[in-house]
């Protein structure tokens, strides 16, 4: 994950390798190298700036030290400041409730099916019991993907075929969780290719209908400035709790994963790396920078 950004960081902080003490002079050139390296990476220059501009007051502040090398204390400060641009700590996740409604929203594609499982699957291992809801009234293959996916994970998945109106099947399927003493409800809803009136206006009077806890905005982290810009116009219109990044797995340059937070003010709640169905983590933003630092 992130090759190419590791290797571009780390290739800034070599420069400062051979150096005895920290100036003004290396520590301009390894922030530029940090900026060139962001942005490479898909970070939207102006977060990539601010990034460098805190990392160079910072280093400059710090001038004074001299018991850590010139290196080691530019990896310490970038690793600090990755750590807070993604949101310091870990976001908590509630699902409690009775139940507790999650209502899963994103472009088709994104992942939200395969994610919709994964939590299910999740959350069953810690001892609840959840129902996955299928909302996605207009492709009868993403309902026939949701029934597969419960009955390999040995969950519920609650069907109506014939009913064409979301709001209404998330209604009777909390009405139906509730009697049958399941814990945790999680929507699929339906994706459009793009952002759509019709898509936004939909999810939105789900959310009205059924109150959720936790409303998690799922994107594919490989789709780079452009999940940046959908995770926005979803936020404006559906205030969610939390993203969801996907495909964590696959050749994805760490763009979506740097700008998200900073942008949405929203925090990155799990992360997806696989089609598997065990393959997805809690987000932690200092594991991530350890990953992204190697
Ligand atoms: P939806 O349209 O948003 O419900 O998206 P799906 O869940 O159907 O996923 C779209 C495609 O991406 C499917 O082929 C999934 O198997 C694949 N997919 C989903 N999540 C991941 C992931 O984390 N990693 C990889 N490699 N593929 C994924």
């Amino acid at each position: 994950m992130f090759e190419s950004l590791q290797d571009r960081l780390e290739g800034a902080f070599k420069n400062l390798k051979g150096e005895a003490k920290i100036t003004e002079l290396n520590i301009a050139s390894t922030v530029k190298e940090i900026r060139r390296a962001l942005v490479d990476a898909d970070v939207n220059y102006k977060i990539a700036k601010e990034f460098t501009d805190t990392v160079k007051d910072k280093a400059e502040g710090e001038k004074v030290i001299n018991a850590i090398s010139p290196s080691q204390l530019m990896v310490k400060i970038v690793k600090d400041e990755l750590v807070s641009l993604m949101g310091g700590e870990a976001a908590p996740f509630n699902a409690k409730g009775n139940p507790a409604v999650i209502l899963i929203a994103g472009l088709q594609g994104s992942g939200k099916t395969t994610f919709s499982g994964k939590l299910a699957s999740y959350l069953k291992k810690q001892k609840m019991s959840p129902v996955l809801v299928a909302a996605d009234v207009y492709r009868p293959a993403a309902m026939e993907q949701l029934r597969v996916l419960g009955e390999q994970i040995g969950v519920d998945v609650h069907l109506e075929l014939e009913n064409k109106n979301p709001v209404e099947i998330a209604q009777n399927a909390i009405r139906d969780a509730r009697s049958k003493n399941k814990n945790v409800v999680i929507i699929d809803t339906a994706g459009r290719l793009a952002i759509d009136e019709a898509m936004m206006t939909e999810v939105a009077n789900i959310k009205n209908a059924v109150n959720p806890q936790e409303i998690l905005f799922v994107v594919d982290s490989m789709t780079g400035q452009d999940a940046v810009n959908t995770a926005k116009a979803f936020n404006d219109r559906l205030d969610y709790t939390g993203v969801v990044l996907t495909k964590l797995d696959g050749d994805t340059r760490g763009g979506a994963a740097l700008s998200i937070k900073y942008t949405v003010n929203k925090p990155i709640k799990f992360i997806s790396s696989g089609e598997k169905m065990d393959t997805l983590d809690v987000f932690y933003p200092e594991r991530m920078a350890q990953r992204i630092l190697g």
